[in-house]
């Protein structure tokens, strides 16, 4: 299907090298296991899930006695599947009353999952409001809104350096008015500079513990999967200035570094809620690892 397609060069990236290493190796030796770390690595699964990953496999092998190579595919697939698992997983804005933070810096398709997330939601039957939080730039809330308007949901914003405390203040007032069931908040993400981020969350989250009391939060950082390691070191920035509940990583139509998903996945214990594969408001799909790695592996 769509998932397998849309990997395609993430597939080729890594599956290549490791059917020919599976077929190239005669032995499982000290020389099989650092030729699949090379591939992993460079498949961008990231240092520490590699290494874990090699763990887990080197311990199968050897409770199951496997010799051949070829043998122990399976077993690889196992240990990365392995290494996604993480404890929270649940979609619970789908279920209650909820406010959806995005954070996330510029270009990496903050605004465009937003518009897909409003337009999802609302497929479901449910009533959303968007608030355009990110007052920095002046077209993100234009952007925004031809977003809100393509879904056919409100969305509530502020003028360009506008006070994003206040946007959110009044987009919580539209919620309550609208009995809204998510408020999604389109914020700032700008990592530069930390302190301000950090102050700017939370003060909104501040806002939303008063205004907005006893409803979920979720708060999802976007990432783009093109820019592979580095769409990591932003996840592990962020973390330290969010509480983050889910990732969503961007542009995986066409990129081959989607092996980033399993990096972040396992180092940061928050699961990857939904990858883009597209431009359009259809082209956002929930991610499932188990199927992520069953895809790379087809
Ligand atoms: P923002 O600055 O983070 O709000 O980013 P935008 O939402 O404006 O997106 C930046 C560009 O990336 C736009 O041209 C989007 O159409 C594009 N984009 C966003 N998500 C995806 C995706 O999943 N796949 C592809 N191919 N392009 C995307």
């Amino acid at each position: 299907g769509r998932l397998v397609e849309g990997l395609t060069k993430t597939r080729d990236n890594i599956v290549s090298g490791i059917d020919s290493i599976f077929s190239g190796f005669s032995n499982i030796d000290d020389d099989f296991y650092e030729e699949l770390e090379e591939i992993l690595i460079m498949g961008d699964l990231g240092v520490h899930a590699t290494e874990q990953i090699l763990d887990t496999l080197r311990q199968k092998v050897k409770e199951q006695h496997i010799k051949e190579p070829h043998e122990c595919k399976e077993l690889l697939i196992e240990s990365i599947k392995e290494q996604m698992q993480v404890e929270e997983t649940a979609y619970r804005f789908e279920n209650e009353r909820s406010v959806v933070l995005v954070i996330g810096v510029n270009g990496v398709g903050k605004t465009t999952t937003v518009g897909k997330l409003a337009g999802k939601l609302k497929s479901q039957g449910k009533k959303v409001v968007i608030a355009g939080a990110d007052t920095f730039r002046a077209a993100a809330g234009d952007q925004l809104k031809e977003w809100a308007n393509r879904s056919g949901v409100d969305m509530i914003g502020g003028t360009e350096g506008a006070d994003p405390g206040s946007v959110v203040y009044d987009a919580t007032a539209a919620a309550k008015a609208r009995n809204a069931d998510v408020l999604i908040v389109d914020t700032a993400g700008r990592l530069h500079n930390k302190k301000n981020l950090m102050n700017e969350l939370g003060k909104i989250n501040r806002i939303l513990e008063k205004e907005y009391p006893d409803v979920y939060r979720e708060t999802l950082v976007v990432l783009d999967a093109t820019t592979g390691q580095n769409a990591l070191v932003q996840a592990k920035e962020f973390s330290e200035v969010a509480e983050i509940t889910g990732i969503v990583l961007t542009k995986m139509d066409g990129t081959a570094k989607g092996g980033i998903a399993v990096a972040i996945q396992s180092e940061l214990s928050v699961p990857v809620k939904y990858i883009g594969v597209g431009e359009t408001i259809d082209d956002l799909q929930k991610f499932d690892p188990d199927e992520f790695v069953n895809a790379l592996f087809d």
